[in-house]
């Protein structure tokens, strides 16, 4: 058996879910605080989940800079420790691809992925396509997940894709301002269709920055829960998944070994 097997089989039963880190060299604090999660928790976990938006922005696995390559190799390193990681594109890095999870030790998972936990099925989703309510956006989801799209967007220059994605965000930036709050979040029938669709009663996303757990109207025996993870900035998220069920963490440097040392129990 290898170490890292064994690693594997002390710490078998935790699952970590986070989302929405948002990582950029603009916010070197947020990219530290990961860095230490991924040296202090995330070992401890048989598997992490991450849902979107890792990046706050990805311009293809051709674009990359010494920003990523630190996270690049930061989660290779624990990848070669035991741990599974599994990513999911969120809107700002729905650019990740195969060379970027061959550098990394990552392997990309689709939006909405089913998994079990306890032997009950969960569904994870970025939680973007749950926001129906937002017309323009979603019009403008369809556009950027068209496989002729992104392979248009690859053709063009490094620099033409940079230009690109700030006109891009420009535009987010001011309809963002003109939008009504609840017009961002998700859209509670859909959330209901996607969970009939997929048969579950818990659906995990990121997203909306708005961490939270919502027990949904009494569907199924166990009532149905949407957990939403926040977005890390001051503070980091985390959703952990042990022996003791569900719980959604929030932590910062100071809390973060103690959080660590609680996974291990
Ligand atoms: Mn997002």
């Amino acid at each position: 058996m290898t170490p890292s097997a064994q690693t594997r089989q002390v710490f078998a039963i935790t699952t970590l879910f986070i989302s929405d880190l948002h990582l950029s060299e603009e916010y070197p604090e947020i990219t530290r605080l990961f860095l230490s999660f991924l040296r202090t928790c995330a070992p401890r976990a048989r598997q992490l989940y991450i849902l979107g938006d890792l990046f706050e922005a990805w311009l293809g696995d051709d674009a990359g800079d010494s920003h990523s390559d630190t996270v690049i190799n930061a989660l290779q390193q624990l990848h070669r420790q035991g741990t599974d990681i599994a990513i999911m594109h969120g809107n700002r890095d729905f650019l990740l691809g195969q060379g970027f999870c061959d550098q990394s030790g990552c392997r990309l998972i689709t939006d909405p992925t089913l998994i079990e936990l306890d032997g009950k099925r969960v569904l994870l989703s970025h939680g973007d396509i749950l926001c129906t309510d937002d017309h323009d956006y979603q019009k403008f989801r369809r556009q950027v997940r068209d496989p002729g799209f992104q392979k248009d967007l690859l053709a063009l220059s490094v620099q033409q894709r940079r230009l690109q994605a700030e006109q891009y965000r420009e535009k987010s930036r001011k309809a963002t301002r003109m939008k009504a709050q609840d017009i961002m979040d998700v859209n509670a029938a859909a959330v209901e269709q996607m969970m009939d669709e997929y048969q579950v009663n818990c659906l995990i996303h990121g997203h909306t920055h708005r961490p939270a757990v919502h027990i949904l109207e009494d569907k199924g025996i166990d009532g149905r829960q949407r957990i939403v993870l926040g977005d890390w900035g001051q503070t980091g998220s985390v959703l952990i998944h042990d022996r003791h069920g569900l719980h959604l963490h929030s932590f910062d440097v100071t809390t973060l070994n103690k959080l660590a040392e609680s996974i291990a129990k």
